[in-house]
């Protein structure tokens, strides 16, 4: 079936529920009140949809560099990464070109646990109003950000139902009747979940809305030593899939007292810079004060025969979020690039004709490609420059580009996206080709992602100085007097005359430069922090 009949198909499938719907004995309770906006809404979709394909055959009209806001929200509609029309406030669809993407992206963060011992769980997505209550913290933090279920047919129910903000009140009261003895520990666990905020800040596709997909993972320990060793290898993990992978460079904080997460004793937090000069929080990793264990009850028998409380540590990548990153930091001008590892489609072959002797080769060459890869043949109607383009603003690695020279001659020509530049090999080499050149690929998007992240940073003595570095779209280091609590005020100066946020300090603790006086106070500086806006 061509692409096209597909549509038909679809278009055919939507008349019949139309029909379908229309046909409902309508009952005098609901009337056609609720039928009547589901009609509407289709037809206006079908609208939009071609108004879609016309403006994305157009590519990127927006210069990432002079006004990124709207190149992010152009390469998110016109590559079909999310579609903000759905009719709740604040929830999405995301669509085929980024779950692509952001399964692969699961599939190697869930890998990397699954190697250094955490098993999977899948938990209800309900927690009862009085788990979320055990930790005044926890629920303080959060209660603002839950949607609750109060109602379930026509009863209402006798307990409030939270939507999972996050779970560690789900996972703590189940280890409560799991965890007997040191010989349990480290427990080490994680579920793949949706989690369901109710963000009042503007919505926006991938970085904030108030449904996510993520990874949460939580352990228990013997000992806060222990704890603490968990810390480090969350970070070694987010360091091999986030920067090695994904190719996203970023610094892990220690947030300062006043930044924790709610209930936590201690919490890191990697940030991402966005080429707007804003940072993005991405995977956090949270030492949780022993609250939780207490109000939950989690303890163990130890060694020495003695009842202890555990310690626990939680670590929650995004996915979805890390989306975003992947769209802003990589992409360009042109659209999107996909690091070739999590790229939804990694190869594209583009027959310059749809004739049948070059589809007959397209074909041949798909057969042996996706042996080591995922590939797709372009058959549509669009001109071969069309093709072209639409490729490159969907950011495939590498697009072959097939004609009847090449096949005469038996070579190919291969465009790949992170130099944009045109190789030509033989054709019998193509499988090694894509081998090694995906290697060095991914590792041409890190190089240069990194190098723009490096240059970003820059030290700063003084407000008027932070601003300035702020204003260029950089991040500041400057000498701080203090990340604890009496720090705060010096914090608060900051965020007011720059409008920036203090991130934290680097786990290994930096000694003060320079002056060594708090670019806020004067007073004499104990730490080094990075000052940046936030998303
Ligand atoms: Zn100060």
């Amino acid at each position: 079936m061509t692409k096209k009949d597909q549509t038909k198909e679809l278009d055919k499938g939507i008349e019949k529920i139309i029909t379908d719907i229309e046909k409902t004995p309508k009952n005098p309770e609901s009337k056609n009140k609720k039928i009547q906006p589901i009609i509407k809404i289709i037809n206006i979709n079908k609208e939009d949809r071609e108004k879609t394909e016309i403006e994305a055959l157009k590519g990127i009209s927006v210069k990432k560099n002079e006004n990124f806001s709207e190149w992010y929200t152009e390469v998110i509609q016109k590559n079909e990464l999310a579609d903000i029309r759905y009719n709740v406030k604040g929830f999405v669809v995301f669509q085929p070109w980024s779950v692509l993407c952001m399964e692969k992206m699961f599939g190697f963060l869930e890998n990397a646990l699954q190697r250094k011992g955490h098993k999977p769980y899948w938990f209800p997505t309900v927690i009862p109003e009085k788990n979320f209550k055990i930790e005044s913290e926890h629920v303080k933090g959060f209660a603002p950000e839950v949607f609750w279920i109060t109602e379930a047919g026509d009863d209402k129910l006798e307990e409030k139902l939270a939507l999972r903000p996050t779970s560690e009140t789900a996972f703590y009261q189940m280890w409560s009747l799991w965890i007997r003895s040191h010989k349990d520990l480290p427990f080490k666990t994680y579920q793949r979940a949706n989690v369901f905020r109710y963000e009042t800040k503007a919505t926006r596709p991938f970085l904030r809305s108030r449904e996510f997909h993520w990874i949460e993972a939580h352990c228990a320990h013997a000992t806060k030593e222990d704890a603490m060793k968990q810390i480090s290898e969350d970070m070694h993990t987010t360091k091999e899939v986030l920067h090695d992978i994904f190719g996203l460079p970023f610094i892990f904080f220690e947030r300062p007292a006043w930044d924790k997460f709610a209930g936590a004793e201690r919490t890191f937090a990697a940030d991402v810079l966005n080429p707007d000069g804003r940072v993005v929080q991405q995977p956090s990793t949270h030492l949780l004060s022993q609250e939780f264990s207490k109000g939950f009850n989690v303890k163990f028998k130890d060694k020495d025969e003695k009842e202890k409380y555990v310690w626990i540590t939680c670590y929650g990548p995004a996915v979805s979020r890390i989306m975003a990153s992947i769209v802003s930091v990589h992409g360009d001008d042109k659209g999107i690039r996909f690091p070739f590892k999590i790229a939804p489609i990694q190869v594209v072959i583009v027959p310059i004709r749809n004739d049948p002797h070059i589809l007959h080769k397209a074909e041949e060459l798909k057969q042996s490609i996706q042996n080591i890869a995922s590939v797709e043949i372009d058959k549509t109607e669009k001109s071969a420059g069309e093709k072209f383009n639409y490729w490159e603003m969907k950011g495939i690695p590498f697009r072959i580009d097939l004609g009847p020279r090449d096949i005469e001659n038996k070579k190919l020509t291969i465009f790949r996206r992170d130099l944009d530049v045109k190789d030509v090999i033989d054709e019998k080499n193509i499988l090694e080709y894509i081998k090694e050149t995906s290697e060095q690929y991914d590792k041409n998007l890190i190089k240069e992602a990194d190098k723009l992240f490096d240059s970003k940073i820059k030290d700063a003595s003084n407000i008027h100085e932070i601003k300035k570095i702020i204003e260029a779209g950089s991040i500041a280091r400057i000498n701080f007097c203090s990340v604890a609590k009496d720090g705060a005020s010096c914090a608060e100066i900051i965020e007011k005359q720059v409008g920036a946020t203090i991130r934290g300090t680097k786990l290994e603790r930096e000694e003060p430069f320079g002056s060594k006086k708090c670019a806020a106070c004067g007073k004499l500086a104990k730490e080094v922090v990075y000052v940046a806006r936030q998303y």
